[in-house]
């Protein structure tokens, strides 16, 4: 993925699929200069980032956006947050979603990283974003535009889809996956994540380049499809609180088990499960 470099997925937008986790990162080039969308798993890994950027672009780096909470996504924000007026964007939740995930996490983890040997967080210094975004915003970042769009609450809390209109690329991190299936992970909401996907759908174009948070560019029928998928989980949870079964009461031949790996459909219905207890 590393090997295959920026590709130009619309006008003056590029994607970079890095290992680990094939997460996305991009940047949209503009005339005075770039903005990065994600930031990856720790600093040497950002460092990275702003080597290759340097190397394809060579125009300077003047903003950085969040697309939500999570590790893969914001660990390397030091790193920018260290460049000279070089302002990150995210969504205004994300300092509390640290506090209530990231930060135990990291902190357990860097006491003892037996607990997480594949991650490489020594130097990590958690770096929320300093520009919270409350309310849809129109930026001019490097002489582009960007409309930055807070979500609801669905693979978390603190999602934020950024839409480059003058070619209609959305980035939109991990609420859409492609190289694997959406992960109901930490403060995953599976009952409104449908609903956030279908508010973008309205949004979203036949034709428009969608760039999921780790994976290949996707289009908007595929957008509907992962929808459908998410409506099935939620479904699914909520018929079985209901019943009062779980998921392991489920037939094994279920189609859900088609589409998730059952650790994290257990995840889903454990959030699922709490969200609907109240
Ligand atoms: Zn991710």
């Amino acid at each position: 993925m590393t090997e295959s470099g920026w590709v130009e997925v619309g006008r003056g937008v590029f994607q970079r699929r890095y290992k680990p986790m094939d997460v996305s990162v991009i940047v949209v080039v503009g005339p005075t200069g770039l903005t990065v969308v994600d930031t990856r798993n720790n600093p040497a890994e950002a460092e990275e980032i702003v080597r290759d950027v340097d190397a394809r672009f060579g125009r300077p780096i003047v903003a950085v956006v969040n697309t939500h909470a999570h590790y893969d996504h914001t660990f390397g924000n030091q790193t920018f947050a260290a460049l000279p007026s070089v302002p990150v964007y995210g969504h205004h939740r994300i300092p509390q979603h640290f506090a209530e995930y990231e930060a135990p996490r990291l902190a357990a983890q860097q006491a003892d990283p037996s607990r997480e040997p594949d991650k490489d967080w020594a130097d990590v210094v958690l770096t929320p974003p300093d520009v919270l975004v409350t309310t849809r915003a129109t930026l001019v970042v490097g002489g582009r535009t960007l409309e930055l769009i807070p979500l609801d609450p669905g693979h978390t809390d603190t999602d934020l889809a950024v839409l480059v209109p003058d070619c209609r690329v959305w980035l939109l991190g991990d609420v859409i996956e492609e190289s694997g299936p959406p992960m109901f992970g930490s403060g995953s909401y599976p009952f409104t994540w449908p609903t956030v996907l279908a508010g973008l759908l309205d949004a979203i174009r036949p034709g428009d380049v969608i760039v999921p948070g780790h994976g290949a560019v996707v289009d908007r029928d595929f957008v509907v499809r992962q929808m459908e998928g998410l409506q099935k989980v939620a479904d699914t949870i909520r018929a079985s609180v209901t019943a009062g079964t779980s998921l392991q009461d489920l037939p094994a031949d279920h189609d859900l088990f088609g589409l998730w790996p059952e650790v994290m459909l257990e995840s889903a219905f454990s959030r699922g499960a709490d969200q609907l207890g109240g």
